[in-house]
């Protein structure tokens, strides 16, 4: 019988998973292993994919893919070889050069900790409470989904903390289970804290046995320990810390209980240094594998391996267990062909005699050492919490599950934009009472103008947009850390699978609302490369909050009755060109495979208002330093190219013409109301005259015919260019282009309502605001996406795709609404 038949509610027992390749290991490696209970659960509205239960935790799989898994409703027997054991390693040789590590650095005072485990078990919270003040908090920038760097002080010593991306198993299957091990291995954390939720300990534990064969010194923190205590389950974790010799410290990431204790064994281990070779524990892997392991073992006997900085043990192992990167290393030893050869052999001799292949027969076997551990020291299952029932049944349901879904969208919109009105409207005026402060106390000439037109007008256009930013960042982490972001990608599936994509391609995609560039590293927890490329590629269709400020601006000048709805026009424009795109893509340049999908539905929590704000706080700090940093040079540079070059015969053209009506005033021929007005004009005229000739204006009437077809004049032009740093420019580049009356400080959006050609006509009509938008919603996302998705396809290829196929895509769309906007 296969999973896919079984009826929801009913239960049953693995059997064998059949096909091939990395996601039928993917699948071993979550828990689908012989003799395993499964329990179908739930049915997406769409009824595919499908909800299962298996330890203790709920992944979803699709229909077509649990095919592959044959069930049976007995239980089936244990594996027939013996039960795996551990047992205390006699041999020295095993210990390796990764535990003496632990004295070579032991004077420098500071340690190293690298924080490994699932996702979702926590170890952002650890690392957050442990962190504190966010002291020196950065980014893993382009390596990483969420890895960070932290320090604080303990007992003497500085401490390095380093929030690794989580996890399932070290296979190096997906990009981040590579740079897990990568990283234990070459940066040579002192010690690693394995972050265990003790709401799924057997899954969870599965990581552990691996970092135990990599034999590098190890803390585990039984994190969620509150979920334990609330299961009402009882776990001898000391007895298990005694039996696997590696301290298990019980924690709750988000109170910050444990965290202390977890500080003090880790300054324990690190003293103590090698002195007690730190875990000679090795998973015993039964009398098969082991013989397979001994045989390849000898095999190396006269080879010298201590500069691959891996125990021999553990590189027979993924060698037995095909791992692809292993191979890629050992084939760089001379004898690497008698190696391959015995690998071979043994490969054969294990899938004779267990009947299995040896990818299954290991994970088997460190299922069976978890499970032997826990079967001695956990009491009995419980079943998944009701509340996380109950609100599944509400949020994946056939009927609400969508509308809920796209409910909960609209409100993050009227959110970011309605709530975020008030506070920017108090942002805005103290930037025009410090440009008006400015203006009227310091003396004229080239640096007023660059504080209070460059600076002030270029920085304070972009300020304002903060508090829509912070809003919309809520909402996102409040989804992420909610538990809802994957009942999306879960009810997503089917939707996503007709354009080609993923479930979990829907988390990036959602993710590019806020910022393309954490999106598009987010892809990386896909697994398949084409589907993974798709969501890269469209991804800048997916609206950033940088654009938002544009929109912002234009919408409530042009569009203020319906502003919500024109700017969830324009979000929705940008996912439909996505759907089309991804199609397109997915028939011309990645054609084939169709993409496993295999996710972990975690148990929904209550996100703490803590992690909300810090989240929160992380994002808007990023967005200042932009703003600081690029922006700010940005908005000089600007400055500067329309500044200068100042003509000196034109100006006195005007300053003589000025002369002239004060002339005609003194004699008697204007009324000084008239000479006002005459004089307002000049000056209107000067600005522009001198903003024409600048370097900006220049470069903008350069490119103007080619923007000409979409109504654009040159200063959208030049803003539309220097956009291209990044989006919050455009805002700030429009605020310097269009300065408005000199006398009297506007806010941008009257002074661009106002600004009109030399005939009268206005600049900004509703149809050229509309072609402006969407030439901003699909053109050049900015440079930072662009080296993002450089890096995380490997090629500038990719990067140079995007930028052309978006900008030509943006100037297509642009022009045929703007000609078909004309025709009315
Ligand atoms: P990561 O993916 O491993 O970085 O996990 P996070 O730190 O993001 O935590 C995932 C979720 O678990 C968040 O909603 C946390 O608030 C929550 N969480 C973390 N530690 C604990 C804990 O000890 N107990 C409980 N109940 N929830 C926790
Ligand atoms: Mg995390």
């Amino acid at each position: 019988m296969r999973l896919s038949e079984l009826h929801t509610g009913d239960k049953a027992y693995i059997v064998k998973v059949n096909g091939s390749g990395a996601f039928r290991k993917r699948l071993l490696e979550m828990g689908f292993v012989r003799g395993q209970e499964v329990k179908s659960i739930l049915n997406a509205p769409l009824k595919d994919p499908i909800k299962y239960n298996i330890m203790e935790y709920e992944v979803s799989l699709r229909r077509s893919e649990a095919v592959m898994i044959e069930i049976s409703m007995v239980k089936y027997d244990l594996p027939k070889y013996e039960q795996p054991t551990s047992e205390k390693d006699t041999d020295d040789s095993v210990v390796t050069a990764q535990t003496s590590k632990l004295s070579q650095q032991k004077d420098s005072k500071i340690i190293t900790v690298a924080l490994v485990g699932n996702p979702n078990s926590g170890k952002t919270s650890i690392f957050n409470i442990a962190s504190g003040s966010h002291e020196h908090v950065g980014n893993y920038s382009g390596v990483t989904v969420d890895s960070k760097e932290g320090k604080l002080k303990h007992k003497g010593y500085t401490i390095k903390l380093v929030d690794l991306p989580g996890t399932y198993s070290l296979s190096a299957y997906t990009p981040e289970e590579l740079f897990v091990r990568k990283y234990i291995l070459e940066k040579e954390p002192n010690i690693i804290i394995n972050v265990v939720s003790a709401s799924s300990l057997e899954r969870n534990m599965y990581l552990t046995t691996e970092l135990m064969e990599l034999k590098a010194p190890m803390v585990i923190a039984l994190n969620m320990f509150d979920e334990l205590k609330g299961s009402g389950r009882e776990f001898d974790y000391e007895r298990l810390s005694e039996m696997i010799d590696t301290p298990i410290i019980p924690t709750i990431g988000k109170k910050g209980f444990g965290i202390p204790a977890m500080l003090d064994k880790i300054v324990e281990m690190y003293e103590k240094g090698n002195k007690n070779d730190s875990n000679n524990v090795h998973i015993s892997y039964g009398r098969v594998l082991e013989k397979a392991i001994y045989r390849l073992d000898q095999q190396f006997a006269n080879t010298d391996v201590s500069h691959l900085n891996m125990p021999l043990r553990y590189i027979c192992i993924k060698l037995l267990e095909n791992d692809k990167d292993i191979r890629q290393i050992v084939s760089t030893l001379t004898n690497h062909k008698d190696i391959f050869a015995r690998v071979e052999r043994e490969r054969k001799y294990i899938e004779n005699l267990l009947r299995e292949d040896a990818e299954s027969a290991f994970t088997n076997a460190r299922y069976g050492f978890v499970a032997g551990g826990l079967r001695e020291t956990l009491s009995e299952k419980t079943t998944s919490s009701e509340t996380t029932r109950i609100l599944d049944t509400i949020v994946t349901n056939k009927y609400i599950g969508f509308p809920l879904f796209f409910v909960f969208m609209w409100v993050m919109f009227e959110a970011t934009f309605t709530l975020g009105s008030y506070p920017m409207e108090w942002i805005e005026w103290v930037v025009q009472l410090i440009g008006n402060f400015i203006r009227a106390n310091m003396s004229d000439g080239p640096l007023k103008d660059l504080l209070v037109d460059g600076i002030v007008g270029g920085v304070g256009g972009v300020i304002v947009f903060l508090p829509n930013i912070v809003i919309l960042y809520a909402f996102i982490s409040f989804m992420e850390d909610s538990g809802y972001m994957a009942r999306a990608a879960f009810i997503m599936d089917k939707v996503m699978h007709k354009i080609g994509l993923h479930g979990k391609s829907f988390i990036p995609l959602v993710m590019g609302f806020g910022c393309n560039v954490p999106a598009i590293l987010a892809t990386r927890t896909i697994e398949s490369r084409s589907s993974r490329m798709i969501t890269m590629l469209i991804n800048p269709l997916m609206s950033c909050s940088a654009r938002l400020p544009i929109y912002i601006l234009f919408v409530s000048a042009f569009f203020p009755k319906h502003a919500s709805m024109a700017l969830f026009a324009i979000y929705l424009f940008g996912i439909l060109l996505a759907v089309i795109l991804s199609k397109l893509f997915r028939k011309t340049l990645f054609k084939q495979e169709n993409t496993p999908f295999v996710m972990e539905l975690p148990p929904y929590r209550m996100p703490t208002v803590k992690s909300t704000i810090t989240h929160m706080w992380d994002k808007s700090r990023q967005y200042l330093q932009k703003m600081g940093g690029i922006i700010l040079i940005a908005s000089i540079v600007i400055w500067f190219l329309g500044y200068f070059p100042h003509n000196k015969a034109t100006e006195r053209t005007f300053d003589e013409q000025v002369e002239q009506t004060a002339n005609l005033f003194m004699k008697g021929q204007i009324t000084s109301q008239k000479q006002d007005s005459l004089v307002a004009g000049i000056e209107v005229m000067r600005a522009s005259t001198h903003q024409e000739n600048s370097y900006i204006g220049q470069i903008g009437h350069f490119i103007e015919p080619v923007m000409r077809p979409l109504g654009f004049d040159w200063k959208i032009t030049v803003s539309i260019i220097t956009g291209m740093a990044a989006k919050e420019i455009v805002v700030s580049t429009l605020g310097v282009l269009y300065p408005g009356d000199p006398q009297n400080q506007e806010s941008l959006q009257t002074r661009i309502k106002n600004e009109k050609y030399s005939d009268g006509m206005p600049v900004f009509t509703p149809i050229v605001v509309v072609a402006f938008l969407l030439f901003v919603l699909i053109y050049f996302p900015c440079i930072a996406t662009i080296v993002a998705i450089k890096q995380e396809s490997g090629s500038w290829k990719w990067g140079l795709f995007t930028i052309v196929y978006t900008t030509s895509l943006a100037w297509f769309i642009a022009f045929i609404a703007y000609q078909i906007g004309m025709l009315f």
